[in-house]
């Protein structure tokens, strides 16, 4: 496993060699609708990544959010998760506040955990067994975080307006960064109390469940059920004194869902 984190570390150094003329020359286009964007930068970190799995790793498959898919199944038993630009709204419009998504699986199991915050310089990293790095330097369990003093992040436009009051009314405040694993690191930091998406893809948090695992934060679906890596689905990962307080809110009076 060291030597397999040597080598995707040496590959995330390069991503600094790479992105910069691929912003330079940055090509937008829509995918479902015109909030969908994908840009240059995304498909080429992908690409790029694809090919130094085929070249070095010829036995590993890669899920990808710029992909087809059709071929991956339950069965790998070595399988990399990836978001090549998780945060391309912010990317674009911004140029700040994306971050570069990847996990690896042996036999479904989180085995290290990748989330580069780019613009910020910062590699955060998990190891199954080892603990969780920034930049290299140890990050401790967050601090027991009771709802009323924590930051929650949520999308509000997708959760029902009953429900959004009643979190901003518990918690202490709210901030959305916009990237699921930009504001899944401040859950793993412990700025943050909760991260919700209720309807995230399986490469927004790939690498969340092995930081979670090492740091022992919460990471389950929005009835507090296990998540499944390929299929993903409603997902929060939160400090675990808040867990419990954040889903009960989500699931009173009819639910979240608009
Ligand atoms: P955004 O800036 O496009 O994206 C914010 C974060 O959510 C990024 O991590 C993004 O990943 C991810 N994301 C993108 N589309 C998503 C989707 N349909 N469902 C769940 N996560 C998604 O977000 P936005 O501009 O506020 O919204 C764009 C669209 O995504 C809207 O239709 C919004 O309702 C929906 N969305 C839903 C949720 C949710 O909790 N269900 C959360 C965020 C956004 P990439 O940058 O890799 O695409
Ligand atoms: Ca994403
Ligand atoms: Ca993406």
């Amino acid at each position: 496993m060291q030597y397999l984190d040597d080598v995707i570390c040496a590959w995330m150094t390069n991503l600094d060699n790479m992105i910069p003329p691929l912003i330079a020359d940055m090509k937008t286009s829509t995918k479902k609708n015109r909030f969908d964007l994908v840009t240059n930068v995304d498909k080429q970190i992908q690409n790029q990544f694809e090919n130094f799995l085929n070249e070095h790793f010829p036995t590993h498959y890669l899920l990808g959010e710029e992909k087809n898919n059709q071929f991956i199944h339950e069965d790998i038993e070595h399988l990399w998760i990836m978001d090549p630009i998780d945060g391309t709204a912010n990317l674009v419009k911004q140029q700040e506040d994306y971050c570069i998504i990847l996990a690896y699986f042996v036999n479904g199991e989180p085995s290290l955990s990748y989330i580069y915050d780019y613009p910020r310089g910062v590699l955060y990293k998990a190891i199954k067994g080892q603990g969780a790095f920034a930049n290299g330097q140890p990050l401790l369990e967050p601090k027991s975080l009771a709802l009323q003093d924590a930051i929650v992040s949520f999308n509000p436009q997708v959760i029902n307006i009953e429900t959004v009051q009643m979190l901003l009314a518990s918690s202490f405040s709210y901030r959305l960064i916009g990237a699921c694993g930009l504001d899944s690191i401040r859950v793993i930091k412990g700025q943050f109390g909760a991260h919700v998406n209720t309807n995230p893809k399986p490469w927004d948090i790939a690498a969340q469940f092995l930081f979670a695992e090492e740091l022992g934060l919460k990471m389950t679906n929005l009835t507090g059920q296990p998540i499944n890596h390929l299929q993903a689905g409603p997902f929060i990962i939160s400090n675990p004194s808040c867990h419990q307080e954040v889903l009960d809110i989500l699931n009173s009076h009819g639910g979240y869902q608009k």
